[in-house]
């Protein structure tokens, strides 16, 4: 059986490792460089790690694994008839096709976008890299993860770091929560801007509802949107994402989504650890193996310059601290997500329980 994947990122890549030996496995990406961590680009703009260990596979990876790589290849059109992927360098016939497009950061839809830059490659890493040196500060928006790891490892580098958002709550977590990652991060130096809304951007700084924050080097981090168009193009459906059900079958027969361009049910997942383990679901539902992804039991674990923090299950609604570091949410007097923050392995065991129904 021949697997196609489209996309090198964590997803294409777990998927790849996974259905290696056992089917004909080929990935098509379109960027020449070899697979790389973004939720390490962050560290690397701070200077805290060098471009070489960005790259985390050896170059015969694929090769030792049977695997048949692409770079530089763009996937255009689906064959849905043929059963064939045309790209840039040729077509690929497939028995099964999977979609692991990714995303791209959300741009700002306000004036003087062009002051602005934004953070999804390594190529866009590198520019930060450099005006960042140049500048010696940062302004970030965003009151995301990836607007936090920057923040948190840009300062604790050393530089000025400005954080603008236009809500009062981080991570979409209540004022509590929010209030300890702020301290944190106030801690070694982010100058937070909350409730701020940006009207326009220009090549010293932004004019927001609160006054001019000044600053040349601007970083948009506020949201991904899903690479759904080689889809769109094809005739598969598609919403903010690619639609899938919830074994990461698009509308079309054989065609598979997984990752951040997947859609399912209204959620898109949107972290590396969630594509990682939609590969290892689709894995096994491809060699016949029962599995099942549960899209609304999902966690992650992140880091904010030195503040571990897991965000496990549903991290919104009633919440009650456990200890200093650990705040359980429940509905119906039932466990159903908590956040701990410090102790990541903590974090393991208490996700355990809750999945086993933690009163
Ligand atoms: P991607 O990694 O986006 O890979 C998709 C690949 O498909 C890309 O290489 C793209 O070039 C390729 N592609 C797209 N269209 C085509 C086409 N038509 N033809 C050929 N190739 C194509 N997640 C965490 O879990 N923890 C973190 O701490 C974290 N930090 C992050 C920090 C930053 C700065 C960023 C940007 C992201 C971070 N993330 C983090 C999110 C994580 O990186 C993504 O969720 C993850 O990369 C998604 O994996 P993916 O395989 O679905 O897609």
């Amino acid at each position: 059986m021949k697997v196609v994947i489209v996309g090198n990122g964590p997803g294409g890549v777990e998927l790849a490792k996974n259905l290696s030996g056992e089917f004909e496995v080929a990935v098509i990406e379109r960027e020449e460089l070899p697979h790389y961590s973004k939720p390490m680009l962050s560290h690397y703009i701070a200077g805290f790690l060098p471009e070489e260990k960005l790259f985390p596979l050896p170059s015969d990876w694929y090769e030792k694994r049977g695997i048949d790589l692409h770079l530089g290849t763009s996937a255009v059109l689906i064959d849905r008839a043929k059963r064939v992927l045309v790209t840039s360098k040729g077509a690929f016939p497939y028995d099964a096709l999977v979609l692991a497009t990714g995303a791209r950061a959300r741009e700002p839809a306000f004036q003087g976008k062009e002051h602005m830059l934004t953070l999804r490659t390594f190529g866009d890493a590198r520019r930060i890299k450099e005006k960042l040196e140049e500048e010696g500060e940062m302004v970030i928006l965003g009151g995301g993860f990836i607007a936090l790891e920057l923040a948190g490892n840009v300062a604790k580098a050393g530089y000025k770091v400005k954080l603008v958002h236009r809500k009062r709550n981080l991570l979409r977590l209540d004022e509590e929560l929010s209030e300890r990652i702020r301290e944190e991060l106030e801690g070694i130096g982010v100058e937070f801007h909350l409730e701020t809304n940006v009207l326009s951007a220009s090549e010293n700084g932004l004019n927001t509802d609160r006054g001019h924050i000044p600053g040349r080097l601007k970083v948009c981090a506020f949201g991904i949107v899903p690479n759904k168009e080689l889809a769109v193009r094809s005739g598969i459906h598609a919403g903010r994402g690619i639609l899938i059900d919830d074994r990461f079958r698009t509308s079309a027969e054989d065609v598979y989504a997984i990752g951040d361009c997947a859609e399912y049910n209204g959620i898109i997942c949107g972290t590396a650890k969630a594509a990682t383990e939609h590969a290892k679901v689709l894995a096994n539902l491809l060699r016949g193996v029962e599995d099942r992804y549960d899209f609304n039991f999902r966690s992650t674990v992140f880091k904010f310059a030195d503040m571990n923090i897991a965000l496990i299950g549903r991290t919104q609604g009633e919440g009650k601290w456990l200890d200093e570091e650990t705040k359980v949410f429940y509905e119906d007097g039932k466990a159903v997500g908590a956040v701990v923050l410090g102790n990541v392995r903590r974090a393991f065991r208490l996700e355990n329980a809750i999945r086993e129904g933690l009163p």
